[in-house]
């Protein structure tokens, strides 16, 4: 492609409300075009792009044996009823009504398009295993639309389903599946993780895994071991539990008698460490939540946060929300900011921290506004109630997986997931074959989905610099770049011509800046673009030498036009070899 006739409206400045830098250079860059908050159109450079990523995707997903269909976007309300998810998805689900009246969504997913469709067509246990994928526009009207392709509004996913006759067959469709996001994400050239995490609210009764792109932007904390390949979303995630030594502080108070602190104002853990000297880790922390509508004290160490998740599976608790003042006042007979478990005036349910009831003594709320106790010991001061582990993992707490690593907190974009569906689906859409008994059974599903425009988002969180993208060679618009230094110098313009020939003769994708521009801008927007082979030709073009240059790593050296061709030509081999 010859630039001059390329559409690539680039940006000197990227506009102010663009917070993300992939954000930030994708305009730039003359990537996308936002037209409303989260929908975008991709100009030609984007469409290049996501059409490598789609096919990578697709690649990925033939060879893990499933098969491509389109579904429709446009799905009938009824169907949404029938699942249970009409009112439940809440105001992402974009709503529409036709000319008669009737109740449409447009698809944010696909579950129940599916489910509809299978029921119909697939009888017997001898069709199965089916795996299923698209690539498709999918609609939520997310409440907060932002950082560009991050999460957008109309986005492009690839969403896949597997049917299955059993458990065992599902877990074969999932782990094929997940060995499939696994080869894709290395392909793209991205730096991520498989992260245990939680089935949430989709419900369902097997795992699931999300592909966490590591990203300082990411939304979501993951918590990783830095020696082994263990990493977990925080709130699914586990540790190595150890028993702390006894702290000095610790240690002093266990010697002396309890003590009534007055301490004015200080609610909250930071203040008590600044008040008192004393180490966070020195402090009970006592939380009052609603648990089923009940007053719940929960307890965990001064440097620990409590991890609900864990809470609402050990206690059997449907919902759980921490306590309005109100109820505070009520449980702890205090205003917010002195509770503790020693002394609470009425009986509530106590949930003890492991961490906790491993403590020798501690400082805890007095139940009285502005007072504290030090001296406080589990076990003896305070019954343990129901213990167990209730806590986030921390930083620096043991792998759980291979005993010698240390976790670690990362921030991770979720650019894939994959669930075991179970029969939720199935059975609330009625969908069933024939096992081999000759028994009515649900079908056994899983989902797998990919956002493919949020990866394309995401590489650029991992791959830039100053100077703009570096597109990773499997999914870049263009893989050689060549820039003649003047078009004004004839010999220039025809080594370029030559190359761009000859190049592109073999089945490279090439751009040659044929613009008649100052080098200074040439260079400028080949760094922004960022495709990964630059040639340069300049004065020496008159002895038959050309820069190459590239992107990824700014190495650059001098060679010769047939070594030119012969190093972009082993570019686009390992770019071949790597689809
Ligand atoms: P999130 O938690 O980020 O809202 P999700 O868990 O709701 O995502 P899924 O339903 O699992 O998303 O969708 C499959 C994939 O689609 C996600 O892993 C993500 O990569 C992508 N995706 C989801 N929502 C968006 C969005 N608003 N914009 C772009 N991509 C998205
Ligand atoms: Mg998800």
């Amino acid at each position: 492609m010859k630039q001059s006739q390329l559409w690539m409206p680039t940006l000197r400045e990227a506009p102010a409300d663009a917070e993300a830098v992939s954000h930030q250079l994708l305009l730039r860059a003359g990537i996308v075009r936002q037209l409303a908050a989260g929908i975008y159109t991709y100009l030609p450079l984007g469409r290049r792009i996501l059409r490598k990523l789609e096919h990578i995707v697709r690649e990925g997903m033939d060879q893990a044996g499933a098969q491509e269909l389109l579904l429709p976007a446009m799905q009938p309300a009824e169907l949404w009823q029938e699942s249970g998810r009409y009112d439940k998805y809440g105001p992402e689900l974009v709503r529409l009504k036709d000319r008669q009246g009737r109740e449409f969504a447009l698809g944010p997913t696909h579950e129940e398009v599916i489910t509809a469709l299978i029921r119909n067509e697939l009888h017997s246990y001898r069709q199965m295993p089916v795996t299923l994928y698209q690539i498709q526009t999918k609609f939520r009207d997310e409440k907060r639309p932002r950082y560009g392709l991050l999460r957008g509004r109309e986005f492009l996913m690839k969403d896949a389903y597997s049917f299955d006759a059993d458990l065992e067959g599902l877990d074969r469709s999932y782990r094929r599946m997940y060995d499939a996001y696994s080869r894709i994400f290395s392909q793209i050239g991205l730096k991520f993780r498989a992260v245990e995490a939680d089935p949430g609210t989709i419900g369902g009764d097997g795992g699931t895994h999300e592909f966490m792109a590591l990203a300082d932007i990411g939304e979501d904390t993951i918590v990783v071991c830095d020696q082994c390949d263990y990493a977990a979303n925080l709130e699914k995630a586990e540790f190595r539990r150890e028993a702390a030594a006894w702290t000095g502080q610790q240690q002093q108070m266990r010697a002396t008698e309890p003590e009534k602190l007055h301490t004015p104002s200080i609610r909250s853990i930071d203040a008590l460490v600044q008040a008192l000297g004393c180490g966070a880790a020195d402090i009970i922390k006592t939380i009052i939540y609603l648990a089923d509508g009940a007053p719940l004290a929960v307890l965990v160490r001064g440097d620990h946060e409590v991890n609900e998740l864990k809470l609402q599976y050990a206690l059997s608790i449907t919902e759980l929300h921490l306590a309005d003042a109100d109820t505070v006042t009520r449980t702890t007979g205090a205003a917010i900011g002195f509770a503790g478990p020693a002394g609470l005036p009425i009986a509530v349910a106590v949930a003890v921290d492991a961490a906790v009831a491993d403590m020798p003594v501690g400082i805890t709320g007095a139940n009285e506004t502005d007072y504290h106790w030090s001296g406080i010991r589990p076990g003896i001061d305070f019954k343990l109630g129901i213990r167990g582990d209730f806590r986030n993992a921390a930083e620096g707490d043991g792998c759980p997986r291979c005993q010698t690593g240390q976790l670690v907190f990362r921030r991770g974009i979720e650019v894939g997931q994959v669930f075991k569906l179970g029969t939720k689906y199935s059975e609330r859409l009625n969908a069933r074959f024939i096992d081999a008994a000759g028994k009515e059974q649900p079908f056994i599903m899983g989902c797998y989905g990919i956002g493919i425009s949020r990866l394309l988002s995401a590489v650029v969180e991992q791959h830039h610099d100053a100077g703009g993208i570096r597109w990773p060679q499997a999914i870049a618009p263009y893989q050689v770049h060549i820039v003649p230094v003047s078009m004004r110098d004839q010999h220039q313009v025809e080594t370029a011509e030559q190359l761009y020939a000859k190049l592109s003769a073999s089945g490279m994708e090439v751009l040659l800046d044929d613009r008649d521009e100052r080098p200074g801008v040439k260079f400028k927007d080949s760094d922004l673009i960022g495709i990964p082979l630059r040639i340069v030709v300049g004065k020496a073009a008159a002895e038959g030498k050309v820069e190459l240059k590239w992107r990824e790593s700014g190495e650059s050296q001098v060679v010769s036009l047939d070594e030119a061709c012969a190093i972009a030509a082993g570019k686009k081999q390992e770019r071949d070899n790597c689809l």
